[in-house]
């Protein structure tokens, strides 16, 4: 644990929901970070629209403290535990088909992945023939994707020229760390071409694998994550800003990794976390496809439309 912890983070409390704009919220869930701060944190859902968020959060200059940790793997491939094994093999194939899923609807052209990490997407993407550019708040991870790969990567969204323009833009596991969801849509909108395809994965909260870990889902992870979604936010967020839906699609993976998680935060003994993830894994997957229940994430598809 990071002995930063002790001093105090700046929070900030929102008074509205941040999808439909509802003062009337209230307190759903207290959540712990289990990864990196040992904090509490509660989210709201909304009496409006059913949103959940975490409140209050840390502000934008605090939440970076939060990701700190070597443990965070998503941006780290140099572990060498047999969970950063494991991950990262399932991390290569699962790269490969997230390309080729691009390539589906997509020949070629300018592409621009949100929260790149390290950059491993961009580069497989490079090299079935597109332009890359990427955006990764995280220094160490930017650094890395910019050396290993030659790839431009910014900071913020923010800093990409207003007069860019993109044929794909992707968020794999990026939209639920966003602090405002809507600027970020009005954003992507204006840097998508005319046609242009937009991805994006988030943790789904109506999988059977949350609510077989109620509060030890790993896929809360507050307070990195500030939104979570079910697939009907998303859809609302896609149609409200003008994009239209090609696909909604499960993505199966994903438990396996989210129940390996959870079961250690719920403190499993080392000798069952691997065959006990692996069963919620595949029960959580079977679920899905015999009940249309979403998988432990979920996958949208989406275009701009033609001019
Ligand atoms: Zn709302």
């Amino acid at each position: 644990m990071d002995r930063s912890f002790h001093v105090e983070h700046k929070q900030e409390t929102l008074a509205n929901c941040p999808l439909c704009g509802s003062p009337e919220t209230r307190v759903s869930l207290t959540l712990h970070d289990h990864s990196i701060s040992h904090e509490d944190f509660s989210t709201h859902d909304c009496d409006g629209c059913g949103f959940r968020f975490t409140n209050p959060r840390p502000t934008p200059s605090a939440i970076g403290d939060y990701y700190k940790d070597s443990n965070y793997i998503s941006h780290n491939s140099s572990g060498k535990g047999f969970l950063e094994h494991l991950y990262r093999i399932a991390r290569k194939r699962a790269l490969r088909r997230k390309a080729a899923l691009i390539r589906e609807y997509v020949g070629d052209g300018r592409a621009l992945d949100i929260g790149c990490g390290t950059g491993e997407f961009l580069a497989q993407l490079m090299s079935r023939g597109f332009q890359v550019t990427g955006i990764e708040p995280d220094l160490g991870a930017r650094e890395r994707a910019i050396s290993n790969f030659s790839i431009p990567v910014f900071p913020a969204l923010e800093q990409i020229p207003a007069q860019e323009q993109f044929r794909v833009i992707t968020l794999w596991h990026a939209l639920e760390h966003v602090p405002d969801p809507k600027g970020t849509f009005k954003t992507l909108y204006a840097l998508l071409e005319p046609g242009g395809l937009l991805v994006i994965a988030v943790p789904d909260r109506e999988s059977w694998d949350r609510s077989y870990y109620n509060s030890y889902w790993a896929a809360w992870d507050v307070p990195r994550h500030l939104s979570h979604f079910r697939r009907m936010d998303v859809h609302r967020l896609i149609h409200e800003h003008g994009f239209e839906i090609l696909d909604t699609r499960r993505m199966p993976l994903d438990a396996f990794y989210i129940a390996l998680l959870s079961e250690g935060y719920r403190g499993s003994h080392a000798i069952w976390r691997y065959p006990k993830a692996m069963a919620i894994g595949l029960w959580s997957n079977l679920s899905s496809f015999l009940s249309n229940r979403p998988t432990s994430s979920t996958l949208f598809i989406a275009k701009k439309p033609n001019r």
